[in-house]
């Protein structure tokens, strides 16, 4: 910066004169009127309206020009530099409103293109199956019950008939678990859930229940240690086998279709008495003449085993504290995982219990 002059003459003095001041104006204008984004706005800001600008240096020299040359100087480069702040302003208004354009269509998401996730995975159809057989029966009013796993042994055996001789109490089906003297088993069926049922409410009942149960099985193609069943009971007055034939049938129809009933074959179990084999019409061949032969699913018999049912024994009744003279009643029981198995032509069993992602998804969230 020059100091005071008082035989200055700004005509003379360059960087002050008109028509330099207007050049330098007209620089700068021609710079940000060119520049094609904020970040080149930004240099053009620097070194036109910048401490270093032209402009700048020039507005500096008017403090040492002599007092009647500063107000024209002032004036001037005063106007030039006000001219070059609004276009500044002006175009950083323009390039900003462009650059939110822009980004709005280029960050634009088309929420209908396909897109991989990660996989979400599907409910084991095991459990999907278990809560359709329960939805049957709370549709028609029953209530679903569940017990624990590791049972007492009177429930699981004495309460249901099955005295201390009885095959099923020998160490080749159960499991115990230790101490012994617990006398606690993994329960080896879910009928221990009916006879808590029986010893915690009055009649009249009527009950589901699906559950894991254990037994010392091979693990092969069609055995497995741990697997699961479905129980129902029914305890109220005046209670047939007629009743149990009708809700069986209803029972099959709700799983595997319109005509698909049931027939009984005599068997027995301690803990009903008569009892019954359930067998279901093939819902595959239907048993119809002429297509029953070939069929894979019946393997040519026209029917399926599907379980066991029965009246209840009165010595059921007996020790689970309901008055067998008032009530009768009915049971039924069968394996979950048998009845995935030919519902969906499962042919290994193994495959319901491995774990494999790509087996609970081909049945998405329904069996
Ligand atoms: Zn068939």
């Amino acid at each position: 910066m020059s100091g005071p002059n008082t035989d200055y003459d700004p005509v003379e003095v360059t960087p002050l004169s008109a028509p330099e001041v207007e050049a330098r104006r007209d620089e700068a204008l021609a710079a940000i009127a060119a520049a094609a984004d904020l970040a080149a706005l930004k240099q053009v800001r620097i070194d036109h309206a910048g401490d270093r600008s032209p402009l700048a240096s020039a507005n500096r020299e008017i403090g040492a020009l002599p007092p009647q040359a500063r107000k024209d100087a002032g004036q001037r480069v005063g106007q030039a530099r006000a001219a070059v702040g609004q276009a500044l302003a002006a175009r950083q208004e323009v390039l900003e409103a462009e650059h939110e354009e822009r980004m709005l269509v280029e960050e634009t998401v088309d929420v209908t293109v396909p897109v991989d996730r990660a996989a979400r995975g599907a409910r084991h159809p095991i459990t999907t199956g278990s809560e359709f057989i329960a939805d049957v029966f709370v549709a028609m009013g029953w209530e679903v019950a569940e017990g624990p796993i590791v049972e007492a042994e009177w429930l699981n055996f004495d309460a249901l008939n099955l005295g201390p001789d009885h095959p099923a109490r020998t160490m080749q089906d159960t499991f115990w678990t230790e101490p012994a003297d617990k006398h606690l088993v993994l329960r080896t069926h879910t009928s221990p859930v009916q006879a808590r049922t029986m010893l915690t409410r009055t009649p009249p009942i009527y009950v589901v229940c699906p559950g894991r149960v254990f037994r010392t099985d091979e693990y092969d193609a069609t055995h497995s240690p741990m697997f699961h069943q479905v129980e129902g009971l029914v305890v109220d007055e005046g209670i047939t086998m007629a009743h149990l034939k009708g809700t069986l049938d209803h029972f099959a129809t709700a799983m595997f279709g319109e005509g698909i009933t049931t027939r009984f074959r005599p068997s027995y179990f301690p803990f009903t008495e008569p009892s019954a084999e359930v067998d279901l019409v093939c819902f595959v061949c239907r048993n119809v003449a002429g297509v029953v032969e070939s069929c894979r699913t019946c393997r040519g018999e026209g029917w399926i085993e599907w379980g066991g049912c029965g009246v209840v024994n009165p010595r059921v009744f007996s020790a689970c504290g309901v008055d067998p003279e008032r009530y009768t009643g009915f049971a039924f029981g069968m394996g979950i995982d048998r009845t995935l198995m030919f519902r969906h032509g499962i042919e290994d069993l193994r495959s319901v219990f491995e774990g494999d992602v790509r087996f609970s998804t081909a049945f998405g969230s329904e069996i």
